[in-house]
């Protein structure tokens, strides 16, 4: 299996052609049947266009969720080196009015993923689809295009949601999700939890896992398996098309760039796997993988997960990757896998003016993205009502006590002061009509005020921001720390660690209406589901109010 670089840029080209529709030729191996279910991993699309999308499925061994999943290997390989799959996209379930259809190969060097890029169907309207392969079919998902770019659609409704450690608890947010029947699933961040098995810690779980901490490419391909085996995120999965970037866990905890602590060698060659897995297990574009990153400056790597995708005139996505390009966490305990907090005032260095958080390059991207969503007249994104920045992490300051004297932690924006300011002044020269960030990681909701300077509530208002929660991962935080943040910054409208769910968006041209649902026990994959606020943001208002 590859794990160096050289040889994951290599797959570029395969992945090139596994995503290209009816590129077979004849001449596929005959393999007897497998005596599995070949689908097990279930089905996915993403990357929604005007003209098509991505269709996604894994051809996968018997994964059964206690956590079996070293079969993996051996019903790969019972697999073979490729097969090729069908794949069929209609405009009713039974199939019987085809849209399109095709075939492409499931590639062993990529983990037997499938990746279909269609295009040439029509714009704003829902399709389902199948993939079927020696005779068995898949389950059918549900999958839309999006408007033509020059459209003002009247609603968009998309769900945002990050962090579903599987063992803190079962996917009954995922299954709620699915029921809402929304355009649209923004994932960012945490996928997957890298970590071994808690078996033999004492820490409490819903569910256990029996795999060691993901390394090789073998290893986070089986995470994927463990976490894809779960019925009611592939229910969500099927529900409609996501837009997925990562944050730490798809690879480990709290690191940046090629730098992880405790420090280990050949990280750079364990981020590469986790990457390809990532790839291989996410409704992205070939172009995900690319050589040298071009125009991210970057010559090493070969997954982008920074993308844009819009919704007409209505929104655009601006999907951010907070990871690969950072620097390091200011101040670090290296002995330590977590990046912790410091006060400001003992740690110089984290004030520093260079320092960045999405690297200069994705920085300039962005920028030129924000300025491109302003213009008028007949550009493909002109005139673009909000601009959404799909990041990783809470982007307002979080400063328990006096926010010159922290302390404040180190992995989320408030670690990167600096970059934070830039991205403010780019907004504030940019102007886009409507800014609001959305994020995770912190297993909180977050609901805020973004201004200027984000911790003077007497500087202009800029943006808004909804963080969080997460689907099952625990929060640390107690919530009594939190009501004191809100008590003392104006600028947080809710701060809460209580609660796992997701944020449920309805947007029109005139207003954004975030419901944040909340699961009544995350440790019961029946759970029921309840509202625990809701906000709204009107067009050209910038900031939250209570709906
Ligand atoms: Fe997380
Ligand atoms: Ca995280």
């Amino acid at each position: 299996m590859p794990t160096n670089r050289r040889e994951l840029l290599s797959l570029t080209s395969l992945a090139l052609l596994a995503s290209q529709p009816l590129l077979l030729r004849s001449a596929w191996a005959k393999a007897p049947r497998p005596s599995f279910d070949l689908f097990a991993s279930g089905v996915a699309s993403g990357c929604p266009e005007p003209d098509g999308f991505v269709l996604w499925t894994r051809l996968f061994p018997d994964t059964d969720a206690s956590g079996g999943i070293d079969s993996a290997a051996m019903s790969a390989a019972s697999i073979g080196e490729y097969k090729k799959v069908n794949w069929e996209v209609a405009h009713d379930t039974r199939f019987r009015h085809i849209a399109q259809k095709g075939s492409a190969p499931a590639l062993r060097q990529l983990g037997h993923a499938v990746h279909v890029e269609v295009n040439g169907l029509e714009p704003d309207r829902w399709y389902f689809y199948r993939f079927i392969c020696d005779g068995n079919a898949s389950a059918v998902g549900r999958t839309r295009t999006a408007p033509m770019p020059d459209r003002m659609p009247e609603a968009l409704r998309f769900v945002f949601a990050s962090c579903q450690h599987w063992e803190d608890g079962f996917y009954a947010a995922w299954r709620h999700v699915a029921a809402e029947h929304p355009d649209l699933v923004v994932f960012l961040g945490d996928y997957i939890y890298e970590g071994g098995s808690s078996r033999s810690s004492d820490r409490i779980v819903a569910r256990l896992h029996g795999l060691r901490r993901a390394q090789t490419l073998a290893d986070y391909r089986s995470r994927y398996a463990l976490y894809k085996s779960d019925p009611d995120l592939q229910a969500a999965h099927r529900a409609c098309p996501w837009i997925v970037t990562w944050d730490d866990h798809e690879v480990a905890n709290d690191y940046a760039d090629e730098t992880v602590f405790p420090p280990e060698t050949g990280f750079p060659e364990r981020r590469a796997a986790a990457y390809q897995a990532f790839y291989e297990n996410m409704p992205l574009r070939s172009s995900a993988l690319v050589h040298g990153m071009a125009g991210l400056g970057r010559a090493a790597d070969a997954v982008r997960v920074t993308q844009r995708h819009a919704f007409g005139k209505l929104a655009r996505f601006h999907v951010l990757d907070t990871r690969q390009f950072r620097d390091v966490q200011a101040c670090r305990d290296e002995s330590r896998s977590s990046s912790g907090v410091v006060r400001p005032a003992d740690c110089p260095a984290l004030a520093a003016p260079n320092r960045t958080l999405l690297g200069p390059a994705q920085e300039r991207w962005l920028a030129d993205g924000l300025r491109a969503d302003t213009q008028d007249g007949p550009a493909a994104h002109a005139g673009i009502r909000w601009s959404i920045l799909a990041q990783q992490t809470l982007f307002t300051p979080r400063a328990y006590g006096k926010p010159e004297t922290g302390p404040v932690a180190t992995d989320t924006w408030d670690g990167y002061p600096a970059a934070r300011q830039r991205l403010l002044a780019t907004l504030a020269q940019t102007q886009p009509r409507n800014t609001v960030f959305l994020g995770g990681d912190i297993h909180q909701n977050f609901v805020c005020d973004v201004h200027a300077h984000p911790d003077d509530p007497a500087s202009p208002l800029l943006a808004s921001e909804f963080c969080g929660t997460s689907i099952t991962s625990i929060s640390g935080s107690s919530q009594k720390r939190l009501d004191r943040l809100v008590a003392q910054n104006p600028y947080i409208h809710l701060a809460n660690s209580r609660y796992r769910g997701y944020g449920s968006v309805n947007l029109t041209p005139t207003r954004w209406t975030t419901e944040l649902r909340v699961v009544d026990d995350p440790q019961r994959a029946d759970s029921g589901l309840s509202t625990l606020a809701q906000f709204v943001v009107e067009d050209q208002r910038p900031g939250v109010s209570p709906a």
